[in-house]
């Protein structure tokens, strides 16, 4: 039984048809050029996906916001580079037990090289208080 993707890997979304040849082999046809069996071999046998949450921010309490504990607000970030899907929820779970002090500049490395896969997690923005 066949499976079928489109590849997005360019703009012409070539509408791959996809038979599998044991457990890791894929015989690859509609594709234009060799990116599209690339495509599927990374979609089907090893997913991974760029990650965006937030991060908790920790502030400094001022003498205004005693009784909020500093804790105020939440950073944009990012992975820097997909990671594989299945285990996505390990770097998410990393990710909000952060708590990133400010100010912070957009690109700061909160997590490096989560679990040796080379993906670090960056903030996208700059908060400066
Ligand atoms: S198979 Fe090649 S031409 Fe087709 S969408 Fe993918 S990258 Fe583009």
């Amino acid at each position: 039984m066949s499976e079928e993707l489109i590849c997005i890997t360019c703009p012409l979304g070539c509408h791959l048809t996809i038979e599998r040849k044991g457990d890791d082999e894929l015989l690859v046809s509609g594709n234009r050029c060799p990116r599209g069996v690339k495509y599927a071999n990374e979609e089907l046998l090893s997913p991974k996906r760029m990650v965006t949450a937030t991060a908790r921010v920790l502030r400094l309490p001022q003498e205004s916001q005693a009784d909020s504990l500093g804790l105020v607000a939440r950073l944009p970030v990012r992975s820097t580079g997909a990671y594989p899907k299945e285990t996505v929820g390990d770097l998410l779970q990393a990710i909000y037990a952060l708590e990133v002090p400010v100010p912070v500049k957009r690109g700061t490395v909160l997590i490096s090289n989560f679990k040796g896969s080379g993906v670090d997690v960056i903030a996208s923005r700059t908060l400066l208080e």
